[in-house]
């Protein structure tokens, strides 16, 4: 079958389209139910079945492949390199989930892991899917305000992190900043559990901390605990609209079927293939395809620590890809954009044989053209733009590599929908709009597996924010069109989440932050666009009145506590103090114009602005703060 037939049967039947799927995988207990609806109206795939996540990610392979590389472990940041087999990673995950159990970790528990890069990182994460305890992995770039936010949600029994993480050659001390988020929480787990790095040893306290090693040792190793297909496997926090972040929650089941789906037809992987998905397991990639796609499928994954630039040089990357003969790559398109700045000519490419390489995908923020064609000229491989999002936790566009004929790249599209993926444009009021009209990308229900259906102990807040905008569709919370031969384009989002070198962020966190300020009456954060990390959030302030702050102190104060308290990836470095903000007669901020003004792009005059003269006034100011 070809893709119109595959994409058809999967649109008609997609119940019959996904347990023909769910076959592929190993179950403990095959599903009798597919798709079901819950009690909060959303879905549910594969219920009623039972497996074990990380046996599809170990124990199913000991047999055929126990002495094939399960993650090469390369840390240009620490000149390490490592080259685990999946016998050895079976036997580091059994014991660590021993160690774990041993201290009452068990099913449907929460564990937070705040980890940098190294490989104990992928063996938590499979330890608590041994267990059915469900983690939820926290950004390492986030700061202890960032994460007690999310201990106080997820309410984590224990909480895994290593003694420091690297940022090019600066050790980042983490135990510090794991102790300054316990204090800030109100939830206090029962313990810290530290894997200790020899370049930098953490202070423990006595009555809390754990030693990586010492807390497994003399531990029975742990056999895999059968859960539901509906069970959760984790949480994972995003940004939304409103401050708090949401915790995404991913269900075994339908995430083990849409990997294995992903893995071979989507990226064209098979058993024993060398896989690199270039990212950090703090994101929804480095969870789908750094450690459980890769491994679940059979396949060799690199575990890279490091930076695409500096570690020691541009040709980083290409390095990784001869010296393990990568045939596959996943990577936001700012690595390439930073590679590219630093050599332009790609002299260093050319020192490394790349000819395993088969194609290369990005996703996670706009590819812009001139990047594209560096990078194709440069490599002389497909370079595929594709797209998803947290809450999808695989791909919802894209060709696939690993049927007969993929559809080929169109510049600035993120191709055509996956099957499972029934992707619609509807304007403002739900109605569906012409071809290459620009609207709302939904997608119709149901979604295909994998896809999340519950906000952590907030089901209401996953229909308000997904199911309610548009009923009968998902609301992905983008914007863009789909042209006559059904190639999706993404323009940006139609939300206040803005995208920094690849890391969704939202500007009402950065607002809450700014206004603490003593000086400050009010704010808007809005994205700007900027050629390296694609956006930039930038601060239009209102002073209180009678406040005369002078600006560059301002400015330097905001970005320090946004550094502080958002974390350093948040890139926040302009404030621009302005008279009074755009806003309704009801008094609500006009934040979507701010954004168009930002962005050069057409505006219409709302007809519930207060007063339109400040519009004016605020272009001018961006135009000499050089924002536009
Ligand atoms: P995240 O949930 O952090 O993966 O961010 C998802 C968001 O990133 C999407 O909603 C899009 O706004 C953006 N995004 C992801 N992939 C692409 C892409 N290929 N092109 C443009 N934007 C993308």
């Amino acid at each position: 079958m070809g893709y119109n037939e595959e994409y058809l049967a999967a649109q008609q039947n997609p119940e019959a389209y996904w347990a023909e799927q769910s076959k592929r995988i190993k179950w403990f207990k095959a599903p009798e139910t597919i798709l079901s609806k819950t009690a909060n109206g959303t879905y549910s795939w594969y219920a009623d079945g039972e497996m074990n996540s990380c046996y599809l990610a170990l124990d199913q392979h000991l047999e055929t492949r126990g002495d094939q590389v399960a993650l090469y472990y390369d840390s240009p940041a620490t000149d390490t390199k490592q080259q685990i087999t999946y016998k050895q990673l079976h036997t580091k995950v059994a014991r660590f989930a021993g160690g774990l159990k041993r201290l009452g970790v068990g099913k449907g528990d929460t564990v937070v892991i705040y980890m940098p890069m190294i490989p104990e990182a992928a063996v938590a994460m499979l330890a608590c899917a041994r267990l059915g305890a469900i983690h939820s992995v926290v950004f390492g770039g986030f700061a202890p305000n960032e994460m007690a936010i999310r201990i106080d949600d997820a309410k984590p029994k224990v909480i895994l992190t290593a003694s420091c993480g690297i940022e090019f050659e600066k050790k980042i001390a983490y135990k510090p900043l794991v102790d300054k988020a316990i204090d800030l929480a109100a939830h206090k787990p029962a313990h810290t559990i530290v894997c200790q790095r020899p370049m930098m040893m953490a202070e423990m306290n006595a009555e809390r901390d754990l030693d990586w090693y010492d807390c497994q040792h003399g531990a029975e190793p742990a056999d895999c605990v059968p859960v539901k297909g509906s069970d959760p496997l984790y949480i994972l926090y995003t940004s939304g609209t409103t401050g708090a972040p949401k915790g995404i929650v991913r269900d075994n089941g339908g995430h083990a079927v849409a990997l294995n789906y992903a893995l071979h037809n989507v990226y064209g992987m098979n058993p024993g293939d060398v896989w690199w998905g270039a990212s950090d397991i703090g994101w929804v990639v480095g969870h789908s395809f750094i450690v459980y796609g890769p491994l679940m499928g059979g396949c060799s994954a690199i575990f890279f620590e490091g930076k695409p630039i500096r570690t020691p040089d541009a040709g980083t990357f290409w390095r990784v890809i001869d010296e393990y003969k990568v045939n596959s790559m996943f990577c936001a398109p700012t690595a390439f954009r930073a590679i590219r700045k630093e050599d332009p000519e790609g002299a260093l490419a050319k020192k490394y044989d790349l000819s395993s390489l088969n194609w290369v995908f990005v996703a996670g923020e706009k590819l812009d053209s001139s990047t594209y064609q560096w990078l194709d000229t440069l490599l002389q491989v497909p370079v595929i733009d594709h797209w998803w999002q947290t809450e999808t936790g695989w791909p919802m566009t894209s060709p696939m590599m690993g049927w007969d004929n993929p559809s080929e790249a169109r510049l600035g599209s993120t191709n055509k929908a996956i099957p499972g993926y029934d992707i619609r444009v509807v304007d403002g009021e739900g109605q569906e709009v012409e071809a290459n009209e620009t609207g709302n990308i939904v997608v119709k229900l149901p979604m295909p597996p994998g896809v999340a259906w519950d906000i952590w102990k907030q089901p209401q807040r996953f229909t308000d924010s997904y199911l309610t905008a548009f009923p009968g569709y998902y609301h992905t919370g983008d914007g863009g069109f789909i042209d006559d031969d059904g190639y999706v384009y993404i323009t940006g989002r139609t939300d206040d989440v803005i995208n920094v070198s690849g890391h969704r962020l939202s500007t009402g966190e950065m607002e809450e932050v700014v206004s603490s300020h003593p000086a400050v009456a009010e704010c808007a954060v809005i994205g700007a666009n900027d050629a390296m990390k694609g956006q930039v959030p930038v601060g239009l302030i209102v002073l209180k009145a009678g406040e005369e702050v002078e600006e560059n102190q301002l400015e330097a104060e905001l970005v320090q506590m946004v550094r502080d308290q958002v974390g350093a990836l948040a890139c926040f470095r302009q404030a621009i103090i302005v008279q009074r903000l755009p806003k309704t007669r009801s008094g609500k901020i006009l934040r979507a114009i701010l954004r168009k003004i930002v962005a050069k792009d057409d505006y219409k005059m709302p007809s519930t602005i207060d007063d339109e003269s400040i519009l004016t006034e605020i272009t001018e100011l961006m135009d000499q703060a050089g924002m536009r």
